[in-house]
């Protein structure tokens, strides 16, 4: 594997649905190849919502990504990228405490590393990564959505759905942002 002599750097783009994480992400990818890095995209397979094979806002702003089925995949489909350049991961609470691995060691090689999610699940618990990623990021940034109640700041993914799996993909229609006074936190 070839090594570069930069230092790593991770940021971290969160919020709940809607917050416009993927529209974040799409525009520091733009941005770095715009200024001539390699700049490359990845995403969960599972998530089929708008493309297969691309990083898709809700707004149909899309950008071609590699597809990992999980984390474990990860670093076998990147191959040498991120060596000097630059990675995106979208919907990284798909992969689960599992994509903390991967990430140290394309920070390890010296990439700037972008991940994108989810960090509150649909209970308002953590959902891994996060936990583990926010404290080692070196920017942060929280977005929030427009709560669909009240119009108030949301931080929250409401399911609209009966499901007790953690991960279940959905998209509009699916959940709804919410503030914290109007979550509703499912009772299980
Ligand atoms: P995220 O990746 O955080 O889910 P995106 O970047 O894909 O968000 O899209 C954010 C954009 O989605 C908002 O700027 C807004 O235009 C749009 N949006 C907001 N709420 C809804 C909704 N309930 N259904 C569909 N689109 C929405
Ligand atoms: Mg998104």
């Amino acid at each position: 594997m070839a090594l570069s002599t930069a230092p790593g750097r991770l940021e971290v783009i969160c919020g709940p649905m809607f917050a416009g994480k993927t529209t974040a992400l799409i525009a520091r990818l733009s941005a770095a190849r715009a200024a001539g890095l390699e700049a490359v995209a990845l995403k969960p397979a599972l998530d089929t919502r708008y493309a297969h094979a691309a990083i898709t806002t809700h707004t149909g702003e899309r950008l071609p990504a590699l597809a990992a089925a999980c984390a474990g995949e990860v670093m076998n489909l990147l191959g040498d990228a991120g060596v000097g350049g630059v990675v995106g991961i979208d919907e990284a609470h798909f992969f689960g405490a599992a994509l903390v691995a991967p990430v140290r060691a394309l920070l390890l090689r010296g990439a700037r590393v972008i991940v994108a999610g989810v960090e509150r699940d649909h209970r308002g618990a953590p959902f891994e990564p996060f936990p583990a990623l926010l404290v080692e990021a070196d920017e942060v940034v929280k977005l929030h959505a427009v709560c669909a109640r009240c119009g108030g700041l949301a931080v929250h993914s409401q399911r609209m759905f009966a499901s007790n799996e953690r991960v279940a993909v959905g998209g509009a229609g699916d959940y709804e942002a919410r503030c914290r006074r109007c979550f509703e936190p499912p009772a299980d």
